[in-house]
């Protein structure tokens, strides 16, 4: 059966950087819960960032790619470098789907680590500009089709013509 990695937050988990969640209530989510097929992570959280945490955003002009190869930094709020916090976070998350031979992910879209197609533009101000986050850029990088929590039912299919194959 082929599991799915999931955005903790969209799980109802409150790891939010304001201690929120983002629970998704989406009737497929659910089943899958159900099937056993969900493997959820928080990539700031396993990156060893605390929660609540200040927001952070990927430095104007850089993006997911950059910061991976150390090019480019992952600032919060406050003006520190949190870029090993990510970077950190992202490899676990690729670990853990690549332990438990995962291929689908669910991503929190719109945050520096889980954006699948959308992130801030490191201002703080609310622009947000089409580019993934760091922790989707290294699941895609390793092979892992990422899709955002509008986009269930497509991944839903893509689940089901994997089996299929198989
Ligand atoms: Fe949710 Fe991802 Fe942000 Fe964690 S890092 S709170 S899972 S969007």
């Amino acid at each position: 059966m082929e599991s799915v990695l999931v955005s903790a937050c969209l799980l109802g988990q409150a790891v939010r950087y304001d201690g929120a969640d983002q629970f998704c209530n989406h009737p497929i989510l659910q089943r899958w819960s159900r099937e056993g097929r969900i493997v959820a992570v928080c990539p700031e959280v396993a990156g060893g960032l605390p929660v609540p945490r200040p927001r952070s955003e990927i430095a104007a002009a850089a993006d997911s790619m950059s910061v991976l190869a150390g090019t480019a930094k992952v600032i919060d709020a406050s003006g520190r470098d949190v870029s090993e916090y990510f970077i950190r976070g992202a490899g676990r998350a690729r670990e853990l789907a690549q332990a438990k031979n995962i291929r689908i992910a669910i991503l929190k879209d719109g945050s520096p680590s889980c954006g699948t197609s959308v992130i801030s533009a490191g201002t703080f101000t609310g622009t947000r500009i089409p580019a993934p986050g760091v922790t989707a850029a290294r699941l895609c990088q390793a092979g892992i089709r990422v899709f955002s929590e509008d986009q269930i039912t497509e991944a839903d299919a893509f689940l089901q013509t994997l089996e299929t194959a198989d």
